[in-house]
């Protein structure tokens, strides 16, 4: 049996601890079934991020009108945005393997464990004292497996032709997304989700202002639900019911399910160990990462708390300073932001309102437009919102909500103020930079600030 210091099972973004652990000379072994890099680079957030400038390169020129500019798109060539999509995924994995420090083993294959500290790859048995999980997730299959139907790992890469027209399945924020670049780019896209409103995990105020704005662009079936499938000559019918019970029959050459992730833990030969599940078969761990079994870690997406990059990475981050350099402190990671990057834009920190109702603590709530900020008025939008949820006795930022152009990178001033030490009058009395865009949270700040006054003077009264 070959001896490790480290073995790590998953080559996304633990890698990048592997070769940390490679680089401090420790033995380590990298066992990873598929692509380096794993979902992030090869099927994730960077390939869908690249389709976005497309999208929104086009949508500049048909909504030009709104700056009372006529113009109108020649071509698109939707095949070059692809090509060039598919071709900077093709190098993935060659520029992580090329990071691989001397000392580091790479196995390719899928790592399975026989024991709790005994992992075998390719019919090889490997054992060491520290050993980190970092599988990750799969698209939840499509529900009907007698038909081509896609889900997002069919879109990166992309191969074959590519359709004129698309369902889509899923009004989370891979569906959305997925939706916002084929529409744009002139795909014939039709979005169907059961529920009554797009991202519903967000904010119940912004998500619903992200519908009817979404709905603007995109055909949305909200309340209906996919009841059968055909597919003849490079063509689905799609039975759609409706709220009501109807069934109507749709068209379109591709068919994509987004309807979630399933963790990759099944096919690890975890019933060999003392390694526990959650309910929804993600990995159970505690405040350091360690699982069950002592010595035993899990880092990112198979923890199933965030399903994020930042939260993979920070937990990478975490490891690499407790395995390598004996950290003794629990993870710490402050509060988790997130990001739509659609049309709109949507970014998001902390709780929703309805979580902060749920918890009972006491609050105070502002939802601001940002015609405070000339630069935001030069988009001409009128939807773009500010939500914030302030804790009136301590001033605490409890949750933060931004829907609008940039509106990813506006909440990073958020988080700074959240991760030092997290006071809401710092969003009044820092100076902005007249007029920004940013200056639309001087205005939310402001706002929040006289309403933690009028709650305590009405407590007074
Ligand atoms: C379409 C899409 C868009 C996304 N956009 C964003 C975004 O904008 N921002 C964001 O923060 N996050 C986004 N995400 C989520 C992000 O990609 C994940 O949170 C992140 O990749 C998780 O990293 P990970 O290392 O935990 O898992 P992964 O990157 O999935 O890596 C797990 C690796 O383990 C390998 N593996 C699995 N089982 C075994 C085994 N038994 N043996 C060996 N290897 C195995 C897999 O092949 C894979 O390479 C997106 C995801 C998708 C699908």
């Amino acid at each position: 049996m070959k001896e490790y210091d480290l073995i790590v099972i998953g080559g996304g973004r633990a890698s990048n601890l592997a070769f940390a652990a490679g680089k401090a000379e420790k033995r380590v072994a990298l066992i990873e079934k598929d692509r380096l890099g794993g979902t992030c680079p090869n099927r994730g957030c960077v390939p869908s991020k690249l389709l976005i400038g497309y999208a929104e390169a086009a949508r500049r020129v048909r909504e030009a009108g709104r700056h009372f500019i006529s113009a109108k798109i020649d071509r698109i060539d939707i095949e070059r945005m692809i090509a060039e999509t598919n071709g900077w995924i093709e190098g993935v994995d060659g520029r992580y393997e090329g990071r691989l420090p001397e000392g580091a083993d790479l196995y390719r294959g899928t790592g399975r464990f026989v024991a709790d500290h005994v992992v075998e790859v390719n019919g090889e048995r490997l054992t060491a004292p520290r050993i980190v999980i970092a599988t990750g997730t799969r698209p939840r299959p499509a529900p009907f497996p007698e038909v081509p139907a896609w889900t997002s790992d069919d879109l990166f890469p992309l191969k074959g032709n590519i359709p004129r027209s698309i369902t889509i399945v899923g009004g989370g924020f891979i569906g959305c997304e997925v939706a916002n670049f084929f529409e744009a780019v002139g795909v014939q896209t039709r979005l169907v989700v059961r529920g009554d409103r797009l991202l519903p995990a967000e904010d119940g105020d912004i998500s619903r202002i992200f519908t009817e704005q979404f709905s603007k662009n995109v055909a949305v079936d909200l309340h209906t639900k996919v009841v059968a499938v055909d597919h003849n000559d490079g063509q689905f019918t799609i039975g759609l019911e409706k709220a009501a019970g109807e069934v109507q029959t749709h068209r379109s050459e591709a068919l994509l399910f987004a309807i979630g992730r399933l963790p990759n833990t099944d096919q690890l030969g975890l019933e060999n160990t003392g390694i526990e599940l959650n309910r929804r078969g993600f990995i159970k761990r505690d405040g350091f990462l360690e699982t069950s079994v002592p010595g035993v870690y899990a880092l990112g997406d198979v923890g199933g708390e965030f399903l994020l990059q930042h939260a993979a990475s920070y937990e990478v981050h975490y490891l690499r300073q407790r395995l390598l350099k004996g950290d003794p402190e629990p993870i710490d990671r402050g509060a988790m932001p997130h990001a739509v990057f659609s049309d709109p834009e949507v970014a998001a920190v902390g709780l929703t309102e309805e979580q902060v109702m749920e918890s009972g603590r006491p609050h105070v709530v502002v939802m601001e437009d940002w015609r405070s900020s000339a630069r935001a008025m030069s988009t001409r939008l009128d939807y773009p919102r500010t939500k914030l949820l302030v804790d009136p006795e301590s001033h605490e930022i409890l949750g933060c909500h931004l829907i609008g152009p940039e509106a990813s990178t506006m909440i990073h001033q958020v988080l700074a103020v959240m991760r030092l030490d997290n006071d809401v009058r710092h969003l009044k009395e820092m100076i902005h930079i007249h007029p920004a865009l940013p200056e639309a949270l001087l205005a939310a700040g402001v706002k929040a600030v006289k309403q933690v006054r009028r709650h305590h003077q009405k407590k007074e009264m």
